[in-house]
């Protein structure tokens, strides 16, 4: 046995989005008037998405037997 099983959160994608900006990459700031400014997500870093914290960006998991 010793088998693996994709992943449950990620789904075998390795990356889910991220929590902090909802995949996003960032978000928007309403300044003044009509400007807004976009800060970049500090947690993906503005790429919207994040290493699986499940798997830990491996896509899969290993089958815990009993
Ligand atoms: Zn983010
Ligand atoms: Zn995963």
């Amino acid at each position: 046995m010793g088998g693996s099983v994709e992943c449950p959160a990620c789904k075998g994608l390795k990356r889910i989005g991220c929590p902090e900006c909802g995949g996003s990459g960032g978000s928007r700031k309403a300044g003044g008037g009509e400007r807004q400014t976009w800060s970049l997500c500090s947690r993906c870093d503005g790429k919207g998405l994040c290493t699986c914290p499940t798997c830990l960006g491996q896509g899969v998991m290993a089958v815990v037997p009993f």
